[in-house]
Parts: C-alpha cells; structure tokens; sequence
C-alpha cells in the first residue's frame, strides 16, 4: 500500500509563500493499494491534482468522506474522473447529524458552480453505510468505522490492507466539552497497532480555551494517542490556516519533546502535501 498526502490543511485553502513547503490545499489522502484499488480520503481542494493522476485509470474510484464540511467536499467539481464517461466513482458518506448524503453534489448547483451534477457522465454511487455496519471491504482492504467528536459529527476510518494498517481521524476533537460521542480509549483501540495515525491536530495548548468545543484536537493529545495505540508513526493532520510552515515546524518539535520524555518510538511528523508512504 502507498499512501500520499494531496491535502493537509484545515478549514480553508491556503496558498502563499509562507505555506509552500507542507501545503495549501484541504483535505485529500490517497491510497494505492497492491491490487490495484484506489481509496480516497475526503475531497477537500488537493483531491483535484490527484485526479490528474487517476484520470489516466478506468478502474472503479472509492470515496470515503469524513464529514460534509466544505473544507472536505470542496475539490470534488475539479476532479476530473467526475467527468469521465462511464468512470465508476463510489461515495460513502460520512455519518453526519444531518444525513445529507450526497450533499457533495448539491454542492454543483445553481448559482453556485456552472456544471450541474446531473450533467456528469461518470456513475457516481453514494452508498450510505448503515450504522450497525462497523466493517466492510473494499478491493483487497477492510475498512471499519468510528464516529468523530465534530460539530455536525462524521466519520473516522481505519484502512488495513497488504499487511499494513491506516488510521484516518479528522475533523475529531479527543476531549470536547461538549457530549462526545466517542472516548479517548475507544479511539486507542480503534487506531491500536497502526502503522501510522493521521489524527486532527489543528491546535496547540496555547489556542485553549478559546478554540475548545470547535471540533479539533491539541496535537499534544494527537501525540498522546499515537503513544496509547502503540502505533508506528503518527502524522499531524489538518494544519490550521494559520499556521506558517515555521509554524508548523515548531509544533513538530514540540511533540518529539513529548515523546522523548516518555521514551516512545512512535515517529511524529507532520503531513506535507506530496508526501508518501510505502508499507511493505
Ligand atoms: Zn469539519
């Protein structure tokens, strides 16, 4: 499997010269699995250039979406495989509050974007999972589910397959102050022995409590739940729009101090937009 970050950022896009080396683009990650299955981790803004990578494919497209916010929907009318004849591209939906499922759509209508779903000759299927379902397979991998701390909520997912284990965790705030609908230690068993956790960690301690209860983690408590899991690798995820690749550097750094007190092996980086990894 060969996992590639096409977006990191959270919230907004960022362009600029200040944001050049980890990345502008919202929400996007791709997985090249062995048998040739390609797996899609949201459509935020960098999802565009990987469809000019997948464009030169016929093979069936699986999206899995976190949540409907706009910052992980919004690539989707520049990806280009949604105009391929006959491209079979299959949605699942995040399990939002509101269960719009094929709000990625709505999103091409009206005043708002020129083509209009209708008009696209892809076979786009949206395929809400049920709840009761907390694992399936897609090509050669399986994928299981868990319900983020989010306002609006959504879905966190776990991808195993050819030996190595992916855990995908954003937009999730580990300690809301608000009703959560999923613990710290349900998370650590959710991501346990991954190979690498991407997990939320938009803020640093110093943003709280103003940015407590917007749904996002302290990548302390990233670091802190990479260790609990006894994962390999974690990487920082949804970088906050303001957040400079100096910036972002220092939270890096930051967390190697905490997982040097604690002797942890566990690898922290934080995910830059073009990165790669190969398992196996
Ligand atoms: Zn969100």
């Amino acid at each position: 499997m060969q996992l590639t970050f096409y977006g990191v950022r959270g919230s907004i896009p960022t362009p600029g010269r200040d944001y050049v080396r980890y990345g502008g683009n919202t929400a996007c990650v791709h997985l090249s699995l062995a048998d040739g299955t390609d797996i899609i981790l949201d459509a935020g803004t960098g999802i565009r250039e990987l469809g000019n990578l997948l464009i030169k494919k016929q093979t069936p497209i699986h999206l899995l979406l976190s949540h409907n916010h706009w910052d992980h929907i919004q690539g989707f009318p520049f990806f280009a495989p949604i105009y391929q004849p006959n491209r079979e591209i299959n949605i699942t939906p995040g399990m939002t509050t509101m269960p719009e499922f094929d709000q990625i759509l709505q999103q091409m209508q009206g005043s708002v974007f020129p083509v209009p779903a209708s008009a696209l000759t892809s076979q786009i299927s949206i395929k809400p999972i049920p709840e009761s379902i907390d694992s399936w397979q897609i090509g050669g991998a399986t994928i299981t589910r868990l319900a983020m701390n989010h306002p609006g909520k959504g879905s966190a997912y776990t991808i195993e397959a050819d030996g190595a284990k992916v855990a995908y965790i954003t937009d999730n705030e580990l300690y809301p102050p608000y009703k959560k609908e999923t613990d710290f230690l349900t998370f650590v068993e959710f991501a346990r022995d991954a190979d690498v956790i991407i997990h939320d960690a938009q803020y640093m301690l110093s943003d709280m409590p103003a940015k407590s209860g917007w749904g996002h983690s302290v990548a302390e408590e990233a670091v802190k739940l990479a260790m609990a899991s006894n994962a390999k690798q974690l990487a920082l995820y949804s970088h906050d729009p303001e957040r400079t690749d100096d910036d972002i550097d220092a939270v890096v750094a930051h967390c190697n101090e905490y997982t040097a007190i604690a002797e942890s092996s566990v690898s922290v980086f934080a995910a830059a937009e073009g990165q790669s990894l190969k398992f196996n």
